[in-house]
């Protein structure tokens, strides 16, 4: 099938149920008019292959969630710069005999960043997590220019996993802090930035955050990746010790629409669009807790 007869898109995880690309997908579809639809599909990991071969038959593209953005790199026939230094792939183009891997995290990290005002160049960032999330967001720490990075997560095994791709893809300067480190070397070192790429405070665990409020200041500027719920407790207590906070939403709205653009081959202007796709995002969150 041509590339431009191809109007199916879809999402490929499991669980899929509470994913919330369908609506920001079906809302960036009606707002740019694009000749697309779009599905969720829930893929088990043994269905993978054969779900593939289907998808890449007949579909633009996929957007890839847990457990597969790993998984899936050997089914693909190129990847980006980032999937490749990631090992994560989340956007999946299909043309007539290429499958073509991105991760559009990196990018989303980024443009999040540039909405909330916040500079990156030359700065000290501490990195809570060493998950996928949290490689998307030191491959991107570095393309901004930033001047160091610490890395703490809360088991040593995944932590020394991040260490050893650091050390083979990552060219800034880097610190790692065990957990029990945490609150000791934040003191000390006083990064000027702090990300939280773990699922600490996710729903249903609404009450968890990866950091004592009393570690948060008026100097660093608090990061969350974390978009369920809306302020999470990290930033809640962040933004009562006055700090300058940014949540996780826009990253998955520009992700998503960066996925949008590799699959129609243009540039969507979604910044007049943030108010009215963050409410269509914040209702579905609503329905489904
Ligand atoms: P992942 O690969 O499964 O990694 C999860 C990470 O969270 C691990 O480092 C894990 O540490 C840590 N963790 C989990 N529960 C914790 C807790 N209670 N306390 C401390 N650390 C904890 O997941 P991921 O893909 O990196 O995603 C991480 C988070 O980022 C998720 O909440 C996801 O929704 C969010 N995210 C948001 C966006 C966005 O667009 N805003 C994009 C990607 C991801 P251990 O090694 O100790 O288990």
């Amino acid at each position: 099938m041509s590339t431009a007869t191809r109007t199916k898109l879809a999402v490929i995880g499991d669980p899929i149920a509470h994913s919330l690309s369908p609506a920001l997908h079906q809302f960036l579809i009606d707002y740019f008019h694009l000749p697309f639809s779009y599905e969720s599909r829930r893929v088990l990991p043994e269905a993978l292959p054969s779900v593939f071969a289907e998808l890449r038959r007949g579909y633009r593209g996929v957007n890839v969630t847990i457990p597969h953005k790993q998984v899936i790199l050997p089914l693909l026939d190129e990847l980006s710069e980032n999937a490749h230094a990631t090992g994560a792939v989340n956007t999946v183009v299909f043309d007539e005999a290429v499958a073509y891997g991105e991760n559009t995290d990196v990018a989303g990290f980024l443009q999040m960043m540039h909405l909330g005002g916040i500079s990156l160049r030359g700065r000290e960032v501490l990195v809570l997590g060493a998950g996928g999330a949290a490689r998307a967001v030191i491959f991107a720490l570095q393309q901004a220019g930033v001047s160091r990075i610490f890395v703490c997560n809360r088991s040593a095994p995944r932590l020394s996993d991040c260490e050893s791709w650091m050390a083979a893809a990552i060219g800034v300067k880097y610190e790692i802090w065990l957990w029990h480190q945490l609150h000791e070397r934040l003191l000390e070192r006083r990064p000027e930035i702090i990300i939280n790429a773990t699922s600490a405070g996710m729903h249903p665990n609404v009450d968890e955050s990866p950091l004592a409020s009393r570690m948060l200041s008026p100097e660093a500027t608090v990061v969350d990746l974390v978009y369920n719920p809306l302020p999470t407790k990290l930033l809640r207590e962040a933004r009562q010790a006055g700090a300058r906070t940014v949540h996780g939403l826009n990253m998955l709205i520009v992700q998503g629409v960066a996925s949008m653009e590799y699959w129609c081959g243009n540039h969507l202007e979604v910044e007049p669009a943030l108010p009215a796709v963050q409410k269509t995002l914040l209702s579905k969150l609503a329905s489904h807790v």
